[in-house]
C-alpha cells in the first residue's frame, strides 16, 4: 500500500469493523485522529502498576500478577447455583480482586504467577476494590491475537490508551500499529526551521516516539513536540488576530492639552501611583494610533484601575468622542456611576447651573431603570450630551446608540465574552472603537498569553500608598466554637469604633431555585447545605449582633432596592451587610474594615481573594475571617489556609489554576470529547508557550495569509472548527 496521509479514513487501513468501532466509540475517524489519540500512561514489563492509586469508578488498564485463585460454587436462594471465580492480583504490595461468574475455565488460564494487562471499571465491594469481569491479555499468552501486539513490546514501554466503549487498550494499540505502518511522512504543521531551532521531533518521529517508545526519553521528546505544536497553532491564530486588529482603521483620539483630562487631574484628591501614571501614558499613546487599542489592564484588587479608565475616557471626550464603561453587575454599574460622577464633580454637570463649561455628563444605563430615566440616558448617549456612559449588559441592546463612540472599557472582564465586546464595537459605526479590558483576577502570564492572547497586556502591581494591609484568619467553627463567638464580639468592637462589616454567605436561602448566578452550585450529595443570607441575617440581628443595624443584600432583591441598600451602606447607615457574592467584584466602601465569609470552603480561591479585597480599602486595616467547618488537613481547609497565608493575587491565581483542570481554565468543555489542547498545561509549559508565541508571531508577520505554510493554515482551521476551541470565542 502507498503511504497514506493523516486524513485517510481508518476504514481503508484497518478494515471496516475496527474502523467502525473506533469511529462509534471514540469518535476517531482518520489516521490522524487515531495517531493523536495519545497513550495516557505507559506500563513497563517487569514493573507492575501501582494498585493503591486506583480509584473507584475509574476505568483502568493495569499490569499485575496473579497471586491467588479461588473458584467455588455458591447457592443463591431462589436461583440456580453459580460458579464464582475470585482472582487476586497484586503489584507486590496492593491488591485487587477480579471476579468472574460462571467462567470456571478461566481458573486454568489465570494460574498463580500469570502476568497480564487487566482492564475494567474499579468498583468497591465491601470496602475492597475489585474489577468485575475484566478483560485481560496475558503477557506471554499462547494464542496469537491481541497478545501479539503486547508481545511486540518486549522490553519496551507498553502504551496504555484511554479506552472506552468496550474498546480495550490493547485493541487500540493494534490499530495504532497498523496506522503507523500505513502513514507515510505526513506534512508537519511546524515548519522545519522552527523544529530545528527548538530541537523538536518531526511529526512522524513524534508519532513513533509516543506510540512505540523504546524508553522514557522517547515519550518525553514526543510529548514535548505535541505540546509545542498545540501552543504553536493556537499562538499562530492569536498572532493573526493581533495583526488583523492592527490593520483595522480607528480614529486617533488625542486630548486637548487644557481640556477635561487636565481639569480632572488637577482636582484629583490623591496622587496617582507610578503605575497609574505610566499605564495612563501607555493608554494615551494607544488612543492616538490609527488602529484600535486592544489592551488588557490587570491589577490587584484595590490597585486603582477605575481612575486609569476614567482618565482614558476623558481623553477621548476631550478629543470629541464618547466612552462607555461596561460593568458586570448592576451594583457595580451604579457604584461606578456614583464614584465617577463624584470624582468629576462640577466637570460632570455640563448644562447644569454651577457646572463647568468644558464639562460633560455621565449617563447610567441599566436593565432595571424606569422608562423615563432610561429614555433620558438613551437620548444622552445618542446626542453626545453624555461623554461617558456607564452601564450593564443593557448597553449591548440594539436600541442603544452613540453619536461617536471612541472607547469601550470592560470592567472585570472575566464575566464578559468576546461576543459582547463585539456587540459594543459595532455601535461605533464603521471604525471600531479602542478597547480597554480590566480585570482584578490576576492571571499568570501564560494564561493571559493564551486566553487573552489577542490583547496587549498592562499590569498594575502596586497599591496606592497608605493602603492598609489585610489580615486573614481561618475560623474553624467546628473545632473551636469559641472562636465564632469571638468573631461576633470582634464585629461589635469594629462597629463601636465606627467601622462597617460585610458578612458573606454562599446562599440566599428560602428558595433553592434561584440562587445568585455567582453563588457556588448547590451541592449534590452528602454535604450539608451552606448557610444562607436569609437565615444568617435575622439570626445575628436577634442574637449576637442585637442592636446593630444589620441588613441583607442579594440577587433576588429588586434592583432599585439593591442600589438603595448599597447606597445606605456606603453612607454609613448600615453597620453590617449580610450578602451573597453580589458584592464580590469592585464594591468600594473605604469605611468597611471587616469581611467575614461564612462556610468559606464553598468559595474558590480567586473568589475569596476578591471578597477580601472589599476591605482594607481606606485608612483602616482590613480583617478577613474565613469561617469553615472543614477539618484541618482536608483539601478545602488547605485552600483556605493558602488564602490566609498570602495577599498576592498572582500567587493565589496560580494555586487556583493548579487545583482546576486545564479545561476549566480555558472555559472549554471537557465532557470527554476530544480537545484541541490535549497535552499543553498552562502552568507546566510556561516557557514552551513563550517560545511558541515568539515563533508564531514571526511567522504571522512574515506570512499573514499563511499561504507559504499550508499545513499550519489547515491546523489553525481545524483548531477553529473544533468545538473545544470555544474558549477562543468566549475569551
Ligand atoms: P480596583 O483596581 O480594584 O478597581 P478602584 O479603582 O476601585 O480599585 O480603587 C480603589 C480605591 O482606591 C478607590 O476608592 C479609589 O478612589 C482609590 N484610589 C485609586 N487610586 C488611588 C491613589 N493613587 N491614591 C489613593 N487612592 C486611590
Ligand atoms: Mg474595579
Amino acid at each position: 500500500m502507498d503511504p497514506q496521509g493523516v486524513d485517510t479514513a481508518l476504514k481503508g487501513v484497518l478494515g471496516g469493523k475496527a474502523a467502525k468501532a473506533l469511529g462509534d466509540k471514540l469518535d476517531l475517524h482518520t489516521i490522524g485522529d487515531l495517531l493523536r489519540h495519545y497513550p495516557r500512561r505507559y506500563a513497563k514489563r517487569g514493573e507492575l502498576t501501582d494498585l493503591d492509586e486506583l480509584e473507584v469508578d475509574e476505568n483502568v488498564t493495569v499490569l499485575a500478577e496473579v497471586e491467588r485463585v479461588n473458584g467455588r460454587t455458591i447457592d443463591r436462594r431462589g436461583s440456580k447455583r453459580m460458579h464464582l471465580l475470585e482472582v487476586t492480583v497484586t503489584d507486590g504490595r496492593g491488591r485487587l480482586t477480579l471476579t468472574f461468574f460462571n467462567q470456571s475455565w478461566r481458573e486454568r488460564e489465570l494460574g498463580v504467577g500469570t502476568r497480564a494487562l487487566f482492564a475494567g471499571k474499579v468498583t468497591d465491594f465491601r470496602g475492597k476494590r475489585q474489577l468485575a469481569h475484566p478483560d485481560y491479555v496475558k503477557l506471554h499468552g499462547d494464542d496469537a491475537s491481541a497478545e501479539q501486539v503486547v508481545d511486540d513490546y518486549a522490553g519496551k514501554l507498553i502504551p496504555i490508551y484511554p479506552a472506552g466503549g468496550g474498546l480495550q487498550s490493547w485493541t487500540i494499540a493494534s490499530c495504532v500499529k497498523l496506522a503507523l505502518e500505513a502513514v507515510g511522512d505526513p506534512p508537519d504543521p511546524i515548519p522545519s526551521d522552527v523544529r530545528a531551532s527548538r530541537a523538536l521531533l518531526d511529526l512522524r518521529q513524534a508519532f513513533v516516539a509516543i506510540h512505540r517508545p523504546e524508553e522514557w526519553d522517547d515519550v518525553n521528546a514526543g510529548r514535548r513536540r505535541f505540546r509545542f505544536e498545540e501552543a504553536f497553532v493556537l499562538q499562530t491564530e492569536l498572532a493573526l488576530r493581533r495583526l488583523a486588529a492592527r490593520s483595522l482603521p480607528a480614529k486617533p483620539r488625542v486630548p486637548k492639552p487644557d481640556g477635561l483630562l487636565a481639569a480632572f487631574d488637577s482636582r484629583l484628591p490623591f496622587q496617582l501611583t507610578e503605575g497609574q501614571v505610566s499605564i495612563g501614558e501607555e493608554l494615551l499613546h494607544d488612543l492616538a494610533q490609527t488602529h484600535p487599542m486592544q489592551r488588557l489592564l490587570q491589577g490587584e484588587v484595590g490597585s486603582g484601575k477605575t481612575v486609569i479608565a476614567v482618565r482614558a475616557m476623558l481623553a477621548v471626550v476631550d478629543a470629541g468622542g464618547q466612552a462607555v464603561i461596561l460593568a458586570p453587575t448592576e451594583v457595580l454599574a451604579q457604584q461606578h456611576h456614583r464614584s465617577i460622577t463624584a470624582l468629576l464633580g462640577p466637570l460632570a454637570e455640563r448644562g447644569l447651573l454651577g457646572g463647568s463649561d468644558q464639562g460633560t455628563r455621565v449617563a447610567l444605563l441599566t436593565g432595571s431603570q424606569g422608562t423615563p430615566a432610561r429614555r433620558r440616558a438613551l437620548l444622552d448617549a445618542a446626542s453626545a450630551d453624555a461623554g461617558i456612559v456607564v452601564g450593564t449588559h443593557a448597553l449591548l441592546e440594539d436600541k442603544v446608540q452613540f453619536a461617536d463612540l471612541g472607547l469601550v472599557v470592560v470592567d472585570e472582564q472575566h464575566r464578559f465574552g468576546v461576543e459582547q465586546r463585539a456587540a459594543l464595537t459595532q455601535k461605533a459605526g464603521d471604525t471600531p472603537p479602542h478597547v480597554l479590558v480590566m480585570t482584578a483576577t490576576p492571571i499568570p502570564r501564560t494564561v493571559a498569553m493564551t486566553v487573552f492572547g489577542d490583547l496587549e497586556i498592562s499590569t498594575l502591581t502596586e497599591l496606592p500608598r497608605g493602603r492598609s494591609t489585610i489580615q486573614t484568619n481561618v475560623v474553624p467553627a467546628a473545632e473551636k466554637p469559641g472562636w465564632l463567638d469571638r468573631t461576633w464580639e470582634r464585629v461589635r468592637e469594629e462597629v463601636s469604633n465606627g467601622r462597617q462589616i460585610y458578612i458573606v454567605c454562599p446562599r440566599i436561602g428560602e428558595s433553592a431555585a434561584d440562587e445568585d448566578a455567582s453563588s457556588p452550585p448547590a451541592e449534590d450529595s452528602g454535604r450539608p447545605q451552606a448557610v444562607a443570607v436569609l437565615d444568617v441575617a435575622p439570626m445575628l440581628e436577634e442574637g449576637p449582633l442585637q442592636g446593630l443595624r444589620v441588613e441583607a443584600l442579594h440577587g433576588r432583591l429588586a434592583p432599585d432596592l439593591k442600589d438603595q441598600v448599597m447606597r445606605r451602606f456606603a453612607a454609613g447607615e448600615i453597620d453590617v451587610l449580610v450578602a451573597t457574592t453580589v458584592i464580590e467584584v469592585g464594591v468600594d466602601v473605604p469605611n468597611a474594615s471587616t469581611m467575614i465569609v461564612m462556610d468559606a470552603d464553598w468559595f474558590g480561591v480567586s473568589q475569596l481573594h476578591q471578597l477580601r479585597g472589599r476591605v482594607g480599602r481606606g485608612q483602616y486595616p482590613g480583617l478577613c475571617l474565613l469561617v469553615t467547618n472543614a477539618a484541618a488537613g482536608t483539601p478545602s481547609r488547605v485552600r483556605l489556609d493558602a488564602v490566609a497565608s498570602t495577599v498576592d493575587g498572582f500567587e493565589l491565581s496560580r494555586l487556583d489554576l493548579e487545583q482546576r483542570r486545564e479545561g476549566d481554565v480555558l472555559g472549554a468543555d471537557q465532557s470527554g470529547r476530544r480537545s484541541s489542547l490535549r497535552m499543553l498545561s498552562m502552568i507546566r509549559d510556561e516557557s514552551l508557550i513563550r517560545e511558541a508565541r515568539e515563533d508564531a508571531s514571526a511567522i504571522a508577520e512574515a506570512d499573514s495569509t499563511l499561504s507559504h505554510h499550508p499545513t499550519l493554515a489547515s491546523a489553525v482551521r481545524s483548531l477553529l472548527d473544533d468545538s473545544q476551541a470555544e474558549f477562543l470565542a468566549k475569551s
